[in-house]
């Protein structure tokens, strides 16, 4: 992130989730000397609490908390959200909509305290659903978000969040960049509880089989919907470079290296050393039937696109969650579920 100073405040709201807590201790490796990190969670909850950041606890759907947040920041990358796996944001759409709180709060913060750029977390799920009803997919291009057919709740607080970071810019002149993730995976996040993504849910999965001496696992769906999935040291080194760019309309940033469910299984357990009989549950929460990252706009407009291979994120991936697992075993008790 070369034209960003590394003295000035920066913030990162959801910085004790997932991919926050990495973005903090990325740019506090990189020589940022005043990284704040917010969450709405307690401190012994956050994934990461680095002691060189300055960590707050706020309820960012609150007015007065996001002014207090965003007092005296150069740059804030929003990242705060009260979203999950598929299994969370299907049953809990109107809380996932309730984040247009946050970001509504966040945009007048940012516009208010005269912040000089804002960063916008949105998703893959902010595509038409009709382009991506089959598994054989043809990957999505940004235009493919219009006209809007989103991911009930979740999807639509993305599409409209990332609406209103286009008219701050056009109105209020603050400067918004807005990256699209797909499915962002490695340690250090989450992977029991309800919330985990799918590649957490079957290292997980995996990892309890070989814990246990269990030659079973249970899949959700047939296993033959489609995904890419992107490593969280690629979804660094794009949300840095997408918030330095000049690049103002949405950006895809995800992998484009497409596989089933079933082969991301397969690739979990030849890392493990194992192979599980699988038991399919098919009236669980799937999502879409396929879907992959277009990665021409990126590409065009950086240089660069995510290429860390799926194999090597989920070796790092499924290590840390064994050993966390090991450590814990007899307290952990993980979801029986995705
Ligand atoms: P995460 O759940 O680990 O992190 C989000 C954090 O936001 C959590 O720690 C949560 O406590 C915090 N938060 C929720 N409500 C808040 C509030 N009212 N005030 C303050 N903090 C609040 O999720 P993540 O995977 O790190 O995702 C980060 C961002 O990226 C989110 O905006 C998410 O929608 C987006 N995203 C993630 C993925 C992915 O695959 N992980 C994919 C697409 C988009």
């Amino acid at each position: 992130m070369n034209d960003l100073a590394r003295d000035d405040v920066v913030l990162v709201t959801g910085g004790g989730g997932f991919i926050g807590g990495h973005l903090v201790a990325d740019l506090l490796k990189s020589g940022f000397r005043a990284v704040r990190a917010v969450d709405c969670k307690p401190f012994p909850e956050w994934h990461q609490l680095l002691p060189q950041a300055d960590n707050l606890q706020l309820d960012l759907r609150e007015a007065g908390a996001c002014r207090k947040a965003a007092d005296g920041a150069r740059y804030i990358f929003n990242l705060a959200a009260d979203m999950g796996g598929m299994g969370f944001i299907e049953a809990h759409k109107a809380d996932c909509m309730l984040s247009v709180l946050i970001n509504t709060n966040m945009l007048l913060a940012a516009r208010d305290c005269r912040v000089e750029r804002y960063f916008f977390s949105s998703s893959a799920c902010v595509y038409a659903a009709y382009k991506q009803t089959d598994p054989k997919v043809t990957p999505l291009k940004e235009e493919d978000a219009y006209p809007a057919m989103p991911e009930d709740g979740y999807g639509w607080e993305k599409l409209f969040s990332e609406r209103m970071c286009r008219h701050f810019l056009e109105d209020h002149g603050l400067i918004t960049r807005v990256a699209r993730y797909h499915n962002v995976y490695g340690p250090k996040g989450t992977y029991f509880g309800g919330r985990e993504k799918a590649p957490a849910a079957i290292c997980r999965k995996v990892a309890e089989a070989r814990l246990s001496g269990k030659d079973e696992i249970e899949i959700w769906g047939d296993g033959e919907q489609t995904r890419s999935f992107m490593y969280i040291d690629d979804c660094l080194y794009g949300t840095r470079a997408i918030m330095a760019s000049g690049v103002s309309e949405p950006l895809n940033l995800g992998s484009d290296e497409l596989v089933t469910v079933n082969q991301l299984v397969e690739i979990v357990e030849a890392i493990a050393g194992v192979r599980l009989k699988r038991r399919y549950k098919l009236d669980a929460p799937q999502g879409v039937r396929g879907r992959n990252s277009d990665n021409t706009l990126i590409r065009q407009r950086l240089d660069w696109v995510p290429s860390i291979p799926l194999s090597e994120g989920l070796e790092k991936t499924y290590r840390w969650i064994h050993d966390e697992m090991s450590r814990a075993q007899g307290t952990v008790r993980p979801a029986v579920h995705v």
